[in-house]
């Protein structure tokens, strides 16, 4: 392998010999060669992240030639700061709870200290193999990356740093980015960006926000022993989520500890001897807003305020297109900042087109997958592959987690179903020696005039392996009889899926 590397940041390049490519990734019967000797590349992808990459693999696994250019580390958000490094906290977090359950299974478990900077040397391992694997993948595909911050300079033109390409397309993939309120002292909290690389365990942890970010840090602080408070300018976590899978989240963080406050929202970060003084404002009056882009004024400060030894915000993420060159080419963003694209992702200029998470359409890794995958199927396969969002199945890894796919019961009534209710409040087998209190949930809800399940929500031990499962039978679109008619495993809590009986609730929509 030839490649030639300069920095990071400027004008930077890894130059990967592309004679190998490999195309066991990708068994399209139709391959299609793509020479269009005006341009340097027929694709040029700028984002080398969980949409970039796949986009970038498979477009060349169809014959394109493609090049793609990263600013920070390959492998995006997902990888690097995101996904992975989260769940590997998440795990390293959970053992406290193992240790305290023990002696109900006969184990006495002696000291046990915990070391901060030895999980996050250990996770700073596993992320740098994963970058060599991507790495590796792209230079397998026979992508050529370049190593620098990407800028349109025209609908077929991008330069990176001193350096100008030329593309027939042009893909965009550049993700997200931390939001973060704009009151006083703001530069005193931090994201979940840095939170993965901080110094030391935080002993007080505010955790600014309430969306799954928020909920699966303040688990991970709260395990790990800091103090943790959420605070949050409405009333319960997890917006978006079934009403019964936000309750039963919200009851198990608070069991195990954890300070929910409600209608609670930093005005004001200031530092003291004593740690950071947050000041709150009192958002009862104001729960109409935008959760994300909006501050609060002077005047609705109510003086309340708390000392914290770190403060996240996790207040949500925005899309990442400043100084992309974008409004110069004729882009057109919609609302909050997001590239406005088609089912196909075309964007309003015909030869550029986005994926991931700079679209905001879900943002998960998954749908950035599918998204870019689609894309390069569609523009250099010769197929025809819009991309589909429904059904798209989501986990929170709080604790304790979640698994969800398709509708809650409000979606449910508010897309006119006339539904019925299926639930179960169970306490998890595992918990019975362990002498915990703590009780899972299974849901349905399913439309009670053509009995289609249409959504499948779970809290608890392995809710998110389990609804990955139950994910297919959703978007085959079974119903509550083939439910039924599944028997169930035993001794599992996935089996109170397939054993609802009774419907607690039947509506008309
Ligand atoms: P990204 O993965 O963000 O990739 C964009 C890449 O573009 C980055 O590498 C960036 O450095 C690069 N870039 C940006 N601008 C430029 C430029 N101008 N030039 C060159 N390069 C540029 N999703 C899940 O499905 N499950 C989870 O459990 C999950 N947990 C998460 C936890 C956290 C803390 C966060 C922050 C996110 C999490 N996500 C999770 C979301 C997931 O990470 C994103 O949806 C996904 O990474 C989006 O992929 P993308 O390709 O759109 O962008």
């Amino acid at each position: 392998m030839r490649y030639y590397f300069t920095g990071f940041a400027s004008a930077g390049m890894i130059w990967i010999n592309s004679s190998a490519i490999s195309k066991n990734f990708i068994k399209e019967t139709t391959v299609i060669k793509h020479k269009n000797s005006n341009y340097d590349y027929d694709l040029f992808v700028i984002g080398a992240g969980s949409g970039g990459v796949r986009a970038s693999r498979i477009a060349a696994g169809h014959g394109a030639r493609v090049a793609i250019c990263e600013e920070s580390r390959v492998g995006g958000t997902c990888v690097i700061r995101g996904c992975v490094p989260k769940k590997l906290l998440v795990y390293a977090s959970q053992f406290a709870e193992s240790f305290a359950d023990a002696p109900g299974y006969g184990w006495s478990v002696g000291h046990t200290d915990f070391s901060w900077p030895g999980l996050i040397a250990a996770k700073d391992k596993e992320i740098d193999r994963l970058n060599e694997i991507y790495l590796r993948l792209l230079d397998q595909a026979g992508v050529e990356l370049h190593m620098g911050r990407g800028r349109l300079v025209d609908a077929h033109t991008v330069a990176v740093g001193e350096r100008q390409f030329t593309a027939e397309k042009i893909l965009i993939a550049v993700g997200g980015r931390p939001w973060q309120p704009d009151i006083p002292g703001r530069e005193l909290g931090i994201t979940s960006d840095e939170a993965f690389h901080l110094d030391e365990l935080p002993e007080r942890v505010l955790i600014v926000g309430a969306g799954y970010i928020a909920v699966e840090f303040a688990g991970i602080f709260n395990g790990l022993g800091s103090t943790v408070t959420l605070a949050y300018r409405r009333e319960l976590i997890l917006r978006g989520f079934d009403s019964d899978i936000r309750q039963t989240v919200a009851k198990g963080m608070t069991g195990r500890g954890i300070s929910l406050q409600y209608h609670r929202q930093p005005a004001r970060l200031e530092q003291t001897d004593e740690g950071i003084r947050v000041t709150y404002s009192d958002d009862r009056h104001d729960d109409r807003h935008d959760d994300r882009h909006d501050d609060c004024d002077d005047d609705c400060h109510d003086n309340r305020s708390d000392l914290f030894d770190c403060v996240m915000f996790a207040t949500g993420r925005a899309p990442y297109v400043a100084d992309l060159g974008l409004e110069q080419v004729g882009v057109r963003l919609g609302p909050g900042n997001r590239i406005e694209v088609d089912e196909f992702s075309r964007t309003s200029v015909d030869n550029i087109f986005a994926v991931g998470d700079v679209t905001d359409r879900i943002a998960l890794t998954p749908v950035a997958l599918m998204e870019g995958h689609a894309f390069a199927d569609t523009e250099f396969g010769g197929m025809n592959r819009p991309v589909e969002h429904a059904n798209t199945p989501a986990a929170v890894f709080s604790q304790p987690p979640v698994g969800t796919v398709g509708l809650t019961e409000t979606q449910a009534r508010e897309a006119g179903h006339r539904i019925k209710i299926y639930r179960s409040a169970f306490t998890p087998m595992k918990y019975t020696l362990a002498g915990r209190e703590e009780k899972g949930l299974m849901k349905l809800v399913v439309d009670a005039g053509n009995d289609r399940v249409l959504g499948v929500h779970a809290v608890g031990v392995d809710a998110p392996e389990i609804v990955q499962g139950f994910a297919v039978a959703v978007r085959a679109g079974l119903t509550k009889a083939d439910f039924d008619r599944t028997i169930g495993i035993h001794p599992t809590s996935a089996e109170e899926l397939v054993t609802l009986r009774q419907p607690i609730s039947s509506t008309t929509g």
